[in-house]
């Protein structure tokens, strides 16, 4: 994990109430993303797992913005919140406030 990332990681995890999670970031290969929508491989993907009470795993393709860390971790913190609201509310924390790591 870099360095920007591990800062970002940590800062947004105390910022959204989730530091007792523990999370790993895992790349994977975008042959091994199955779009069912579209029928087809080799798909970007960006997606965060529950792999129990406070752990997860972040899956991606591509290297990881802020912006993506944001997103997949007020999933992990609104587990039942629609894609929608997750993106406001990542859009929302952006401007509000940035980490400057
Ligand atoms: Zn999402």
């Amino acid at each position: 994990m870099s360095e920007r990332v591990e800062g970002q990681l940590s800062y947004w995890q105390k910022t959204l109430n989730l530091s007792d999670y523990q999370i790993i970031l895992e790349r994977i290969s975008p042959v091994q993303v199955f779009d069912a929508d579209i029928d087809r491989h080799k798909n970007p993907f960006i997606g965060v797992r529950l792999d129990g009470e406070v752990r997860a795993t972040i899956l991606h393709t591509r290297l990881l913005e802020e912006e993506d860390i944001i997103h997949e971790l007020v999933h992990l913190a609104h587990w039942d919140w629609p894609e929608e609201q997750v993106r406001q509310e990542t859009t929302r924390l952006m401007v509000s406030c940035n980490y400057h790591g």
